[in-house]
This record gives C-alpha cells, sequence and structure tokens, in this order.
C-alpha cells in the first residue's frame, strides 16, 4: 500500500533522475542546496537537520562515516533527515524553529519519526529496484549474509534497514527479529509469513529457549553467525508448518542480534 512517505520518496527520485541503485542521499541534500556539517558528536548522536532563518536554508549535521558509524547507517541517516525535510508537515516544524525531536507530543514525534524512516527506506531501497536487485544477486531469495553483501557492495545501506526492507516487500515467506542481549526488540514479517500463523513475536520477551538465536547469544565470539532448522512452535504459537530455518548474525560487540525465520518443508 503505497504512503505519502513512499510515494514522495518516488517522486524526489524521478524528479532529480536518480532512480537506478545505489541511491546516494548525501546528491540528493546536495541538489537541495542543503549544508552538510559533519561533526564529532556524541556516542548516541546520528544526524539532524535544521532551518537556519539567517542563511534561509537547511543544514544536516551528522557524524560521518568512519567515526563509529559504518557509511550504510550514515546514508540512512541522511535519508531519514531528507524525508523531514521533504514531508510537508515536517518541514513546517522545521521552518517555525521546532527541531523534529524535540516535539513534546510524544506519540507524534514517534509517528514522524516512522514515517521519516519509511521514507528513507524506500528512497534507498525503491521496492521494485529493490526486487529487481535481489534477484540478479542471488536467483530470489537471499540469507543474511547475502543480504549482508548486498547492502554494503551495492546498495550503500546498514543491513538492518535491507532486511526489514526485504520483509516488506514480499520476496518470500519471512519474518526478521531484531533483538539486544537476548530480549526482542522489534520484527517486520512479510505478508505471506503472517498469513501462515509466523507474522507475531513478543516485543520485550527473551528469545524462545530452543532457538538458534539463543545459542547465538551464548557464545561469545564477535560476528557469529549460527543457522539451523528448528520447531515453527520454537516462534509461533500456531504456525502452519512443522519447522522454520533460523538464520542469525550477532552484530559486533553491540549486543544486538538479527535474526530471519523462513519456513522449511
Ligand atoms: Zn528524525
Amino acid at each position: 500500500m503505497p504512503t505519502q512517505a513512499s510515494d514522495l520518496s518516488r517522486e524526489v527520485l524521478e524528479t532529480h533522475e536518480m532512480m537506478s541503485l545505489p541511491v546516494d542521499p548525501f546528491a540528493i541534500a546536495g541538489i537541495e542546496e542543503i549544508e552538510l556539517a559533519p561533526g564529532k558528536y556524541t556516542d548516541g548522536f546520528d544526524a539532524r537537520i535544521e532551518f537556519i532563518p539567517e542563511a534561509t536554508r537547511f543544514a544536516i549535521y551528522y557524524r560521518p562515516p568512519g567515526s563509529g558509524r559504518p557509511r550504510g547507517r550514515v546514508n540512512f541517516s541522511i535519508a531519514h533527515e531528507l524525508g523531514h525535510f521533504y514531508l510537508p508537515h515536517h518541514r513546517e516544524q522545521l521552518l517555525r524553529g521546532e527541531m523534529h525531536n524535540s516535539t513534546s507530543n510524544f506519540r507524534s514525534a514517534a509517528e514522524q519519526e516512522r514515517e521519516a524512516d519509511e521514507f528513507a527506506a524506500n528512497l534507498l531501497m525503491p521496492r521494485d529496484l529493490f526486487i529487481a536487485e535481489v534477484g540478479r544477486f542471488r536467483q530470489r531469495v537471499c540469507t543474511l549474509n547475502e543480504l549482508s553483501e548486498l547492502s554494503s557492495e551495492r546498495l550503500g545501506t546498514s543491513l538492518t534497514s535491507t532486511v526489514r526492507r526485504y520483509c516488506q516487500c514480499d520476496i518470500e515467506p519471512c519474518i526478521a527479529v531484531f533483538s539486544r542481549n537476548g530480549v526482542v526488540q522489534w520484527a517486520m514479517p512479510s505478508a505471506d509469513m503472517k498469513v501462515m500463523g509466523m507474522g507475531y513475536v513478543p516485543f520485550k520477551e527473551p528469545v524462545p529457549r530452543d532457538s538458534k538465536t539463543r545459542e547465538a547469544f551464548q557464545t561469545d565470539e564477535v560476528g557469529t553467525a549460527v543457522d539451523g532448522r528448528v520447531m515453527a512452535t520454537t516462534w509461533f504459537e500456531n504456525p502452519a508448518v512443522e519447522c522454520v530455518w533460523e538464520d542469525v548474525i550477532i552484530l559486533g560487540r553491540t549486543g544486538f542480534a538479527i535474526t530471519l525465520l523462513t519456513p522449511d518443508e
């Protein structure tokens, strides 16, 4: 279902004749004469766009690649800030001098962040181009390692955003589960996976006891990748299949893991 954010990202790419991969969000910022201000910021900071009234232009402050931020993540952050620039109600707030992250209404702030993320994912990975790219890369479906290679070699995107997009685009029945220190943070199912009764994993709960993800967290190695077949009931209450293939990557030393579950028959 196209949304304002996805329609708008498409319009931006078409207007600037940039409808091809990889998409360079820095080039788009340049065309829009947005000032790019890299700097040494505190660890929790990724990027922020502001309107500078004196200069009558926008500026994006950001942590550049290499300063503890991989290029894919920086690209996503810039694309996210471009979402605040292009989405009309976000831009109005910026022009009024309200920073998008200082909105007092938490729900509307969270909603705006979600919209900007959606804009960014659609801008960097337009649906049809993304599906075609996956098809060219690995005969239609991908493992996490292959998505990792695709994101860094071809798309210039983060693994997290690429895996989310892979599920959103319904390329195969699958669900991505993102966990930290063994606790589920969020999950993104494909539409087909929901139909098969495997579209929901409870948040804020420990990853299942007999899962490969639990196993991966228990090993101390950095960059651990574990995969294997598990009973579908390990993860889901009423799955339509008996087994799922579980593919897990632990991301560096951050305590984050991405799990990709697909039906295995
Ligand atoms: Zn934001």
